[in-house]
C-alpha cells in the first residue's frame, strides 16, 4: 500500500507501510541521490537522507552518511553502514 506521507520541510514524502513499518519511497524533492544510502538487506529498503538525520538514532539533520558514527545501525533493519550503498 502506498500513500503519501506528512508534508515535510523539504517536500512531501511518498511513503509505503509493511508490517507496521514505514518506509519512505521518495520525496518530490530530494536530496542529491549521492548522498542518500540505501540498506540493502531484504525487506529493507531504507534510505539514509542527511536531510533528515535519523530521529530514532539521535542523528541530527544536516549529518552526511559518511558522518555516521560506525556503530550506527539501520532503524528499521538493525543493519550496519556496511549494507547500505549510495542512491546515485
Ligand atoms: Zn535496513
Amino acid at each position: 500500500m502506498e500513500f503519501i506521507g506528512a508534508i515535510l520541510d523539504n517536500g512531501i514524502w511518498k511513503m509505503r507501510k509493511v508490517n507496521n513499518n514505514v518506509f519512505i519511497i521518495r520525496s518530490v524533492k530530494m536530496a542529491e541521490p549521492a548522498e542518500m544510502y540505501q540498506c540493502q538487506t531484504t525487506n529493507c529498503g531504507y534510505i539514509y537522507n542527511p536531510d533528515k538525520g535519523d530521529r530514532k538514532g539521535k542523528i541530527s539533520k544536516g549529518t552526511k552518511f559518511e558522518d555516521l558514527p560506525e556503530d550506527w545501525k539501520c532503524p528499521i533493519c538493525g543493519a550496519s553502514k556496511k549494507a547500505f550503498r549510495p542512491l546515485g
